[in-house]
């Protein structure tokens, strides 16, 4: 089914338009996917073994070969709060290779537009909530996801270079905790909604009458369901450029221990919550101001009970799933 995607200001077609989304086979990556094939966009699609990102050369003669029109960078390395305070070197040169190599290759081969998903790490540690995109660069940044969110206030600041030197059409969208079919539930690397839904599953299974959530429950998070974010990603595609970053998010978040409780629900866990404040609690609060995005047209359709339910479904199928180690 071709859609035409109606802005305020526009109307955009994706059907047969080039377009390459990097990282497509990770959780953001793949909602993109099928989202846009079913508008009949030609989608270039290629693996890590056919394409290695960090490869500049390799990346260049790819681009050159394939010729996208549209390029969403979702591909980067990710992952909750303790991987990046674990692995700081990783995240922070693969990052700035990838997009680097991406954003440049963009450029050189004339792609019309570029969407760059950036992170709401990107804002100071302690800043006025919500958080508005004029505060990106106004304060230091929490400590143990820093090299992270340097990583992508760089790639942030290059799609703005490339647009002021050479007029390119790039910008960069921050979106919130993402959560959703595709997401990686490793125990120790993953991302707060999968870490605990993993956790409140095992003591379900196990019998236990509690589990263990990170920090002391007083951190607030907003997360959004990743179909949400991809629609996000192809309004802001398919817009005329009003600004060069857009946050991306539902404006309202949760306590850890909300969110805790909603997640145990959904489980159908029904002991109670234990708190391990030898983990970080990290950011206080990032709730993003949404208002540039809404202006646009854009809104979020998935509640958070609807959104956890298909999430535990996906973990639930992954169980199932032979090769199944690379999420868990
Ligand atoms: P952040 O939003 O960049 O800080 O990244 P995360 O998605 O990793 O969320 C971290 C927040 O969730 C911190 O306040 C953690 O203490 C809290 N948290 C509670 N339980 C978990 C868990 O199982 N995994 C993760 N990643 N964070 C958890």
């Amino acid at each position: 089914m071709n859609e035409i995607i109606s802005t305020k200001n526009s109307t955009f077609s994706f059907a047969g338009k080039r377009t390459w989304i990097t990282g497509h086979r990770g959780m953001l990556g793949s909602a993109l996917v099928r989202s846009l094939s079913k508008e009949g966009a030609n989608l270039l699609l290629a693996s890590r073994q056919e394409l290695d990102l960090s490869n500049q050369s390799a990346v260049h003669d790819w681009v050159d070969q394939n010729r996208p029109e549209l390029i969403f960078h979702v591909g980067a390395k990710v992952g909750g709060i303790h991987a990046n305070a674990t692995y700081p070197a990783d995240f922070l040169y693969g990052n700035l290779m990838i997009q680097t190599n991406v954003i440049d290759a963009a450029h050189h081969y004339g792609v019309k537009k570029l969407v760059f998903v950036a992170s709401n790490c990107i804002y100071p540690a302690i800043a006025a909530q919500p958080i508005s995109e004029d505060s990106i660069m106004t304060g230091p940044l929490e400590n143990n996801i820093r090299s992270y969110a340097i990583s992508k206030i760089a790639g942030i600041e290059l799609c703005r270079a490339y647009r002021k030197q050479y007029g390119c059409n790039f910008i960069s969208v921050i979106p919130p905790n993402l959560y959703g079919p595709g997401d990686n539930y490793h125990l120790q690397h993953s991302h707060v909604v999968a870490g605990i839904l993993r956790r409140a599953h095992e003591a379900k299974q196990a019998g236990k009458r509690e589990f263990v959530v990170w920090g002391d429950g007083t951190p607030r998070r907003e997360i959004l369901y990743v179909d949400d974010v991809a629609e996000a990603m192809k309004c802001l595609m398919a817009a005329p450029m009003t600004h060069d970053m857009f946050n991306v998010g539902c404006g309202y978040d949760f306590s850890i221990a909300e969110l805790a409780n909603l997640i145990a629900e959904v489980v159908g866990f029904e002991g109670s919550v234990v708190y391990d404040t030898s983990k970080p609690n990290g950011t206080m609060g990032k709730l993003l101001d949404n208002s540039r995005i809404q202006a646009i047209g854009w809104r979020p359709k998935v509640d958070e009970k609807t959104g956890l339910q298909n999430a535990y479904k996906d973990f639930l199928s992954l169980l199932e799933t032979p090769n199944r180690s690379s999420r868990l």
